[in-house]
């Protein structure tokens, strides 16, 4: 029965793993590790008190957008559409533009959802492999994928997950010029790095920017943003479930945003952490890191040896993400995210004593 309804794209799909971290330093999802002071938490749960929890949310979350231009460099002629993470954002734009016979190109290793939901949609899944070592584009690949596949949408992460490194702007601006169909640049990541295509916005008709709030810290909340040229806009917010940014979320977003300045303290912070983590990685046996303008590092361990070091740092109360395996450019590789400065001490030491 399953076998013979279930699409075969899907029976062929693992379901996206979320590994059990109760108790451990948790360095493997790219959160923010620091939380709100007493005084912040308090006047947010004051705010939920109000929240009309028997109604329907807001269908376009007004205060929530409001917050998000006065905090993002969106330009005031491009419209917003929000979503329950960007991972629905994704979905909604492979929905709007998705069909048999069209085609989601993305580079690779990059974020895996681009080619997951490119499947639960029905589309045809191009990934075009990043250089060796620099994990830079390959650009005459990509620009000959282009002309090749015609995709209708190209993703991009900028920085990529989980290489961490920004492409060159003038090869993505090729790749924008080049590209029959959409271009989503995925600025997950804004809060760790200076560079950005929201100014870039209105000057390609056929460019996207999307981002989070996930990474700032606001990770459980679930709420992504897809700003562009309002003709694009318009038509992917018709495949918008009713309601999707529910009433809590609306609440605590507009609250946070309003105090901004703290997350802008935090992800400063972030990044003193990574230069520290950087060096104090980059100088343990054996292991290689790469640049990094996100909240996390990837690291080369000897052959062989991630897959233990993985298992053996669990064992030592600290969860990374092993990448191994995921990808050949990926050989031997863990992703560790920034944390607190005591956690990425511990990390460090376990480490070691495990090299
Ligand atoms: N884009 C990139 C590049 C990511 O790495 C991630 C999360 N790992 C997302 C999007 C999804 O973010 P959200 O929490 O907003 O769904």
């Amino acid at each position: 029965m399953v076998d013979r309804w279930v699409r075969p794209e899907i029976k062929g799909l693992s379901a996206y793993h979320v590994p059990e971290s109760a108790g451990l330093v948790k360095l493997d999802a790219m959160e923010n590790p620091y939380t709100w002071p007493e005084e912040i938490r308090s006047e947010w749960l004051d705010t939920l008190r109000g929240v009309e929890i028997n109604r329907y949310p807001h269908p376009q979350s007004p205060a929530v957008e409001a917050g998000l231009r006065e905090t993002m460099p969106i330009p005031a002629d491009a419209d917003v559409v929000l979503g329950n993470g960007s991972d629905e954002l994704i979905q909604m734009i492979a929905m709007a533009v998705g069909g048999p016979g069209r085609t989601v190109l993305s580079v690779e290793p990059s974020f895996v959802m681009y080619a997951m939901i490119a499947r639960f949609t029905g589309m045809e899944y191009v990934g075009v492999p990043l250089r060796e070592a620099t994990f830079a584009l390959d650009i005459e690949a990509l620009l000959s994928a282009v002309e090749r596949h015609r995709p209708a949408v190209v993703f991009l992460a900028y920085p990529n997950n989980p290489t961490g490194n920004l492409f060159r702007q003038e090869e993505i601006e090729r790749l924008i010029d080049a590209a029959p169909g959409l271009v989503v640049v995925d600025e997950a990541y804004a809060p760790f790095t200076d560079a950005s295509f929201m100014d870039r916005l209105g000057r390609f008709e056929n460019l996207l920017v999307m981002r989070t709030v996930s990474k700032m810290g606001l990770a459980g909340l679930r709420l992504g943003l897809l700003a562009g040229p309002p003709e694009w806009i318009r038509e992917i917010d018709k495949v918008r479930l009713p309601y999707n940014i529910n009433v809590l979320t609306q609440a605590s977003a507009a609250f946070a945003l309003r105090h901004y300045d703290l997350f802008e303290r935090q992800t400063r912070q972030i990044r003193v952490s990574r230069g520290e983590l950087f060096e104090a990685l980059a100088a343990l046996p054996g292991v290689q890191t790469f640049p990094s303008e996100a909240n996390f590092i990837l690291t080369r361990c000897g052959p062989g040896r991630a897959p233990g070091l993985h298992a053996g740092l669990i064992e030592k109360g600290v969860l990374v993400k092993n990448l191994h395996g995921s990808h050949p450019l990926l050989a031997d590789m863990l992703r560790i995210t920034v944390g607190r400065p005591e956690e990425n001490r511990r990390l460090l030491s376990a480490l070691a004593e495990l090299l």
